[in-house]
């Protein structure tokens, strides 16, 4: 996830391209779902990514946003900063996500707080974790196998999203 987005001036989003945008602008592009903030475990055979329904310990499950985003590296060093290199190269980004929706050429959806005007949207619509996730704490390592989950807008790895999503 990314910083608490600004205001955008204009629907910047239908004609820059992720490399084009300005901090601002990258910032705004977030919808605040959290779901990039889910533990994901890889199966060691298949190398195939799987989304549990478990935040990472910074994240606050109320607000879906990282509760010390400047500090964040100190306390989990393997969190990354999401960039228009990464959105190609991160194939486990929600399909939801709005970065990978701008890099594959497709609209942003109507719960999109830059398209309803209201960052709740998103919570409402059902797309982010509000409230279905649990912290990193409450489950042992041993347990975070069955805790494996396919979010609402996702599914298995490696489905393409149709043309009416
Ligand atoms: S998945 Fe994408 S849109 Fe959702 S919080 Fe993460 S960076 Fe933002
Ligand atoms: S530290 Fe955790 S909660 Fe914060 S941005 Fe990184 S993955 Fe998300």
């Amino acid at each position: 996830m990314t910083d608490s987005p600004a205001p955008p001036p204009d629907r910047y989003w239908e004609y820059l391209g992720l490399d084009e945008m300005d901090e601002a602008q990258w910032e705004a592009l977030c919808d605040g779902c959290g779901k990039c903030c889910l533990i994901r475990l890889e199966d060691e055979d298949t190398g195939e990514i799987h989304t549990t329904d478990v935040a990472c310990k910074l994240l606050d499950i109320g607000s879906c946003r990282c509760s010390d985003y400047p500090g964040r590296k100190k306390h989990v060093p393997d969190c990354i900063k999401l960039t228009p290199a990464g959105v190609r190269r991160y194939g486990w980004l929600p399909r939801t996500c709005a970065y990978r929706l701008i890099d594959e050429g497709r609209p942003l959806f109507d719960w999109h707080p830059l398209i309803s005007g209201d960052p709740d949207s998103v919570h409402r619509a059902g797309m982010s974790v509000q409230d279905k996730a649990l912290p990193e704490g409450a489950v042992k390592p041993r347990f975070l196998p069955g805790r494996i989950r396919v979010w609402p807008g996702e599914g298995p790895a490696g489905t393409p999203l149709s043309e009416d999503d």
